[in-house]
């Protein structure tokens, strides 16, 4: 257990040491070890009696307890099995937790939601991320999940910088106009790496996403728009014109600026500059003469 000093550990410190866990680095265990960045997390989520939490990767359950006290019920989802006898005994004081033994991005949250969670009247997302997978943790619940309302996370600093940036600025890019796209993002708090076990090699950082229940500007054709945003970003340092032409091929240079100039784009700027709205004008338009996908 590295260099732990256990009166500073407190709780996890107790739990590695009588349970004889091994940490797995791989699944991005890096364990919470301070109360009151716990109850920030917590407070952050404006969590109500009647609130229904999923959690991912409660690990040894620090961020559970407290979760559990606040809401309705908390769905907790654990990809590693050796975690769970550890978990029912620290949450055995708990008992609207329910623990599954899955991967996050296997899982069919709706319908665990419908199944699970069903007597809650709003769902919240509350975790200390496994960082490995920030991205496409992410993603899967902007894309994929219909149920819920926000979402208060624990992310690499670097990545929580990008996720909340603003266009024009060097953090912002293709992640932060897909997010952007159906939700709000606010940068809350920065958490020193010191206050993990094992320890990170970066500082840390809370958000909080707020899902639009409905895209503020919808795209016609939202896979074309996702795709075509890699694509205006793939070389950040040249101009949205250059970006467009190498991305989709069948157009003079001519043309592409005229088309640009339509929607309202300045074919010499760069895609960092551009917002949501202007990324969705410009797929409507290609959409609908048909560009090659
Ligand atoms: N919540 C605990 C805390 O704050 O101390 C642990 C957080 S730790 C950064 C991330 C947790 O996510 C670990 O328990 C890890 O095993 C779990 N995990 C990793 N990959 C996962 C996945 N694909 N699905 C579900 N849980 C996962």
């Amino acid at each position: 257990m590295d260099d732990m000093n256990e009166s500073e550990r407190g709780g996890v410190g107790r739990i590695l040491t009588e349970s004889g866990f091994r940490i797995k680095k791989h699944l991005g265990q890096n364990f919470l070890t301070d109360k009151n960045i716990l109850d920030k997390i917590v407070k952050a989520a404006g969590i109500t009696p009647q609130t229904g939490v999923i959690e991912v990767g409660p690990g040894l359950g620090s961020l559970t307890i407290p979760l559990a006290a606040a809401a309705k019920t908390v769905l907790a989802y654990e990809i590693d099995a050796e975690l769970m006898p550890i978990l029912a005994e620290t949450l055995k004081s708990s008992p609207n937790v329910i623990l599954l033994n899955r991967d996050i991005l296997k899982a069919d949250i709706d319908q665990d939601v419908r199944t699970l969670l069903k007597d809650c009247t709003e769902i919240v997302v509350a975790a200390n991320l496994p960082y490995y997978i920030t991205t496409p943790i992410l993603m899967r619940f902007l894309e994929t999940s219909k149920s819920v309302s926000r979402l208060v996370l624990m992310m690499q600093g670097e990545v929580a910088m990008r996720v909340s940036s603003e266009p024009d600025t060097k953090d912002y890019n293709a992640l932060t106009v897909a997010i952007r796209y159906r939700a709000s993002v606010k940068h809350l708090f920065k958490v020193p790496r010191t206050v993990f076990v094992p320890q990170p090699n970066v500082d840390s950082a809370v958000v909080m996403v707020s899902v639009d229940p409905k895209p503020v500007c919808p795209a016609k054709d939202e896979a074309f728009f996702f795709e075509m945003v890699h694509r205006c970003f793939s070389q950040r340092r040249k101009t949205i014109l250059n970006n467009i032409r190498d991305a989709y091929t069948e157009k003079t240079r001519d043309e592409w600026s005229a088309i640009l100039r339509e929607v309202g784009i300045d074919p010499s700027c760069r895609a960092e500059t551009l917002s949501v709205a202007d990324f969705v004008r410009l797929s409507d338009r290609l959409t609908m003469n048909g560009v090659e996908r």
